[in-house]
């Protein structure tokens, strides 16, 4: 029986005609792979621009009443360079004029927007000899622009159905006037994910440029390992704090059909990637499964005697984050202290204020504010089952003269995060990451 894979290729795969050619390989190199999501073309080279920020970049200069003809030149100009370069049957310039005619009446900015991914695939689909499948009223979105769930999961069943390969543009979907939305930024990612879902596939491939995940930031560590396979839980974890491969939204429908997601890279397509699946990988003897991190957020940590004693404390603090529209990523407490750990992004400009609210309505006997604090993920399911975990962290980062400024054990004992200043940011995940892999 015919098997059915899910292929999604991001912007740089469909960057220009070398790339064009490689996602045509790698597509009918396997049978399986009947149902293709594209991107819009993403950078060549660097510094180079991505047809999506062009395409925004056109609605800017509509609403400014400025030119923009010149602008979006460089958009057909890119897509006629794949036409003529790979010698592809299809009529392009009747979807020109088309798009051209309602940029010139005024339409929104998700349409503008996602039209670089309807014109990847009107030509990926006439390359690859697939059928072309609009994702306008499939992928449905509600007047408040959330993704309806369900329906789309039906639409998108009913029509795949009738289409034994297809190619689908990434990134939007309408509402239920027709008119265009939009996922937020990478949102490709989350439209090969629904797909998968409806046509139950076996595994969900994303084709990125790079081979998947690696256990640490390669810009900090000198060549870390892959990681060949990630629970969704423990990527969870990781992307939280800001691995980047994937958009996080595309996890949940793989997710819940039980679908393996796998990263691969179009120019390496030989390496397996990454696969990201329901359970921890059995057969891994590793205790860590990633170490990931960001910088910039602000600790506020309290001190009250007898704080313990007292009732509503953290809810009250909360009551006042939540006036001002802050939401805090970890509340490490004591016996007599509680830190409130927010990024900075959060609080920008409103500090001050939360401060004297909290002074006002808590009373602490002391309060003290660091911002220039950043946080370690140390994840893996194989931490739970073993001891002596926190002891090698800690004696890791206490070897290399890294400060612990905070502890924040998972309850599912799955992440460790620690706090420690911006400054030592680096060498501390090259110190967990050396204790670890030796
Ligand atoms: N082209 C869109 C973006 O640049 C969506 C995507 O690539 O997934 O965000």
């Amino acid at each position: 029986m015919m098997g059915v894979k899910v292929a999604k290729f991001g912007g740089s795969s469909v960057a220009d005609a070398i790339q064009f050619k490689k996602t045509k390989e790698i597509v009918l190199s396997d049978k399986d792979r009947r149902y293709v999501v594209v991107s819009a073309p993403g950078k060549r080279f660097e510094g180079d621009t991505k047809i999506t920020d062009v395409l925004y970049l056109c609605k800017a200069h509509i609403e400014h009443n400025l030119p923009y003809e010149q602008l979006f030149q460089v958009v057909i100009d890119r897509y006629m360079s794949f036409k003529i370069n790979l010698g592809i049957e299809v009529d392009l310039q009747s979807e020109f004029d088309i798009i051209k005619k309602n940029l010139h009446d005024g339409i929104g900015e998700a349409y503008i927007a996602s039209r670089g991914e309807y014109l990847s695939a009107v030509i990926i689909a006439a390359y690859l000899g697939y059928d072309l499948v609009d994702t306008v009223g499939l992928i449905r979105f509600d007047k408040s622009g959330a993704l309806m769930f369900e329906e789309t999961d039906k639409a998108l069943k009913e029509e795949l159905s009738k289409h034994e390969r297809a190619v689908m543009p990434g990134f939007y979907g309408s509402n239920d006037k027709g008119e265009i939305v939009t996922f937020s930024r990478g949102g490709s990612d989350v439209t090969g994910s629904l797909i998968a879902r409806a046509v139950n596939a076996d595994v969900y491939e994303n084709w990125t440029d790079v081979s998947g995940f690696m256990m640490a930031d390669p810009r900090i560590v000198d060549n870390p390992e892959q990681i060949s396979q990630i629970s969704y839980k423990e990527l969870r974890e990781l992307s939280y704090m800001g691995a980047s491969v994937l958009h996080e939204d595309a996890i949940y429908p793989a997710k819940i059909a039980n679908i393996p997601i796998n990263i691969r890279n179009t120019n390496e397509p030989y390496e397996e990637g990454t696969y990201i699946t329901a359970e921890p990988d059995k057969n891994n003897t590793k205790i860590i499964t990633g170490i990931a991190g960001n910088k910039d957020f602000t600790v506020i940590a309290l001190y009250k005697n007898l704080l313990a004693t007292e009732k509503g404390y953290i809810r009250k603090i909360l009551n006042i984050l939540e006036d001002y529209d802050v939401s805090c990523e970890h509340i490490p407490s004591g016996i007599d202290t509680v830190s409130i750990v927010i990024s900075n992004e959060q609080l920008d400009g409103k500090i001050d204020r939360i401060i004297k609210d909290i002074k006002n309505q808590l009373e602490p006997d002391s309060i003290e504010v660091f911002d220039q604090m950043a946080l370690i993920a140390t994840v893996g399911c194989g931490m739970s089952q073993r001891t002596g975990v926190s002891a090698k962290l800690f004696t890791a980062l206490a070897e290399n003269d890294v400060n612990i400024r905070m502890i924040d054990q998972g309850s599912s004992e799955m992440n460790i995060i620690v706090g420690v200043e911006n400054k030592q940011f680096e060498s501390a995940i090259r110190a967990i990451y050396q204790a670890f892999m030796e």
